[in-house]
């Protein structure tokens, strides 16, 4: 009997023994083709060199120093080449273990920003219907899936959420992309002006969102309205890239496709490509220098922030993927996404296929005329990633929420390393899953 505590606890798991580039082996043999990088995490594959002997090499010199008295040279090195790529007036690095203790970090800096600079009321926060910030509390709070959030409600902290950009579902008839992304980014303005702009702290979104939409992307111009609304009423704009950000969408941020830079931005996932979990919040020179020239003191922290064998491995995961590795997103999410049109494009159960570079998403659904999803008691998207599993596929199942009703996706983001090859594998067994699901 085994005395880890899994997810689901009925669940009789495999054990994972091998990577070897895109693949993981189990302990009976059987291969895996990693199509979702776990939760798009794995970018480059599951046996770097590079990236394990940067790992060997700072745990020989140094394992462990703690943050209340050091600073290390990876960290160092990693916060200066991030600022060095970063969008908009980006200027310090907080780094942390994982995405959600990056939401933490960027939701108490944004308030203590404001009481810095003396704005005490500022405490609210708005985000957006479908997105899913991180599973403690703050995150979770922030987070619109109403599955994940109802059973911890009495514990969280006010949150209010307005639409978020899902053009496949609320574009109206004869409206253009473009009108239909100022429309819904508008939704933010009523907001800050029902709560007050004198109480509203941060606007916190995913530039594509990944675990509640599969992949959903922002039409343009959404953001860039967004950006201005925040600026208008001095409310902080806080994205969360930590699914999407690291090259993943084929930029290394995302908000550089959307023509904006936020006040705060989230990374993980790809930051440390599954080596070593680690996660950084980048803020500006602006709210640094509030918190320096006021209380000199950032009123949060955790023991392994900053850990330099975290901070070494996402060192060398940086080097490669700006090194070319990233370079491969556009051209190969682009290949994955013609193979994924013309094997499930007219499946009568497809309603979407979107994305950006190697973050694709398929939306299923019962009716391809009405768009109605399935009743979310058949499962079919827990049935689709087991039978993908079974036919050797990882590809992360979701059950996003559409104003309530519950609609089912596949979320696809390989390692940046994929080669033509795997594509068709990808389609192959995906297509043997639909075959067993429906
Ligand atoms: N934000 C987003 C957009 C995420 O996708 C996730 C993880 N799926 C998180 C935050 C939380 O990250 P973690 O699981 O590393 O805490």
């Amino acid at each position: 009997m085994s005395h880890v505590f899994p997810r689901h606890t009925k669940a009789d798991l495999p054990v994972a023994v091998t990577g070897d580039g895109c693949y993981i082996l189990d302990r009976s043999g059987k291969k895996y083709f990693d199509g979702s990088g776990g939760a798009a995490v794995s970018c480059l594959g599951h046996s770097d060199p590079d990236v394990i002997a940067a790992i060997k090499a700072q745990v020989d010199r140094i394992a462990f120093a703690h943050t209340g008295f050091f600073t290390s040279e990876p960290a160092e090195e990693l916060a200066d080449l991030l600022i060095g790529k970063a969008p908009g007036n980006l200027d310090r690095v907080y780094f942390v273990s994982g995405g959600s203790e990056a939401m933490e970090a960027a939701l108490k800096l944004a308030r203590q920003y404001f009481l810095e600079k003396g704005e005490v009321s500022r405490h609210r926060v708005i985000a957006r219907r479908q997105s899913y910030h991180g599973n403690t509390l703050g995150a979770l709070a922030t987070g619109g899936n109403q599955w994940r959030r109802e059973p911890f409600a009495p514990l969280m902290i006010d949150t209010t959420h307005i639409a978020p950009c899902y053009e496949y579902r609320d574009r109206r008839e004869g409206e253009t992309a473009f009108d239909y992304g100022q429309r819904i980014a508008n939704e933010l303005e009523a907001e800050i002006l029902r709560l007050g702009p004198e109480n509203v702290m941060a606007f916190v979104a995913e530039p594509v969102v990944g675990a509640t939409a599969g992949a959903l992307p922002p039409v343009e111009g959404y953001f860039k309205r967004i950006r201005e609304i925040c600026d208008n009423y001095g409310v902080l704009l806080i994205l969360d890239e930590v699914m999407c950000g690291m090259g993943r969408t084929g930029t290394l941020f995302a908000c550089e496709q959307d023509g904006v830079a936020p006040d705060i931005l989230c990374i993980a996932k790809g930051l440390g490509a599954g080596y070593q979990p680690v996660g950084a919040m980048l803020c500006t020179a602006a709210i640094y220098e509030a918190i320096e020239t006021g209380s000199g003191f950032f009123q949060h922290g955790h023991t392994y922030i900053g850990h330099p064998t975290a901070c070494a491995a996402a060192l060398a995961v940086f080097r490669k993927l700006t090194g070319g590795v990233a370079d491969r997103v556009m051209p190969m999410g682009e290949k994955l996404t013609t193979a994924l049109n013309d094997a499930f494009g007219q499946h009568p159960h497809v309603g979407d296929i979107r994305g950006r570079g190697l973050f694709r998403g398929i939306e299923i659904v019962e009716d391809r005329a009405s768009k109605a999803p399935f009743d979310p008691k058949r499962g079919i998207n827990k049935a689709l990633k087991k039978a993908a599993f079974e036919a050797g596929l990882i590809c992360y199942p979701m059950g996003g929420t559409i104003d309530g009703v519950r609609g089912d996706h596949i979320l696809l983001a390989p390692p940046f390393i994929l080669e033509d090859s795997h594509i068709g594998e990808i389609t192959d067994k995906l297509n043997q899953a639909f075959k067993a699901v429906f």
